[in-house]
């Protein structure tokens, strides 16, 4: 593979001694100790292996991370988190906080793309899902600087139980929106959704969790040098 370049042990070292040797990433199922060199910019996007782009990876988390770029580094991913069938409350969000030439990635579009009812049945919403996780892949590894809008209820996949966990990691930027169950519930018309209403419910997912989450996160990504500060999020940097 193009990403395992040899390099420089000076390099490593120096790396090692100014960021440290434990594992930048963290993500879901990392062994902590770093055993790789991982290029901040991919290898495969013009990355060098300098000590600006090099950091300690743990071997999983080097294979898991793949060439998903880090938030502004590349594409810059905005993931909306909604109850089951309320994707209109989201796309109300992102219109307010977007500009309007924003790649927008939501299930009630890619149905009406694909011509199909997201509603009608479990096969429709399967294929709805199968478009939404193409062009969420597509866009995790995405090297030009677009602001790209996605909608999701459920931060986990079967290939990614802890999505939410890897957004954190990779610095996404994450909106929860915080809805009345009672108005969540009024949304779901079947009784498949509203056993999905209950279930995300269930989750207690929160604004203020992913907040305090996000700040620790943003911290360590500080400390290694790829953000310029807590706060304010970070350019792309000229290597
Ligand atoms: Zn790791």
């Amino acid at each position: 593979m193009g990403r395992r370049q040899v390099i420089d042990p000076r390099v490593r070292a120096e790396v090692i001694a100014t960021y440290g040797n434990t594992c930048w990433l963290g993500l879901p199922g990392c062994t902590v100790v770093g055993e790789e060199d991982d290029h901040i910019v991919p290898h495969s996007h013009g990355g060098k292996a300098t000590v600006a782009n090099i950091r300690r990876a743990c071997k999983h988390c080097n294979a898991s991370r793949q060439d998903r770029v880090l938030y502004g580094y590349g594409a810059r991913l905005h993931m909306i988190v909604c109850p089951p069938g309320c994707d209109a409350v989201a796309l109300d969000y992102i219109t307010e906080h977007s500009r309007s030439v924003d790649p927008v990635v939501a299930y009630s579009y890619l149905a009406d793309a694909m011509g199909v009812a997201a509603h009608e049945s479990r096969a429709e919403r399967v294929a709805v899902g199968m478009a939404w996780s193409a062009a969420y892949r597509s866009f995790t590894t995405c090297a030009e600087p677009l602001d790209v809008w996605c909608v999701r209820s459920f931060p986990s996949s079967r290939r990614h139980p802890r999505m939410l966990d890897e957004w954190l990691a990779l610095d996404y930027d994450i909106h929860v929106m915080d809805m009345d169950y009672a108005e969540a519930w009024d949304h779901a018309v079947t009784e498949d959704e509203r056993v999905l209403v209950r279930r995300w419910y269930s989750l207690h997912l929160s604004q203020a969790l992913v907040d305090a989450r996000q700040a620790a996160r943003r911290a360590r990504l500080t400390a290694l040098g790829l953000r310029s500060d807590a706060a304010s999020v970070a350019s792309r940097p000229e290597w």
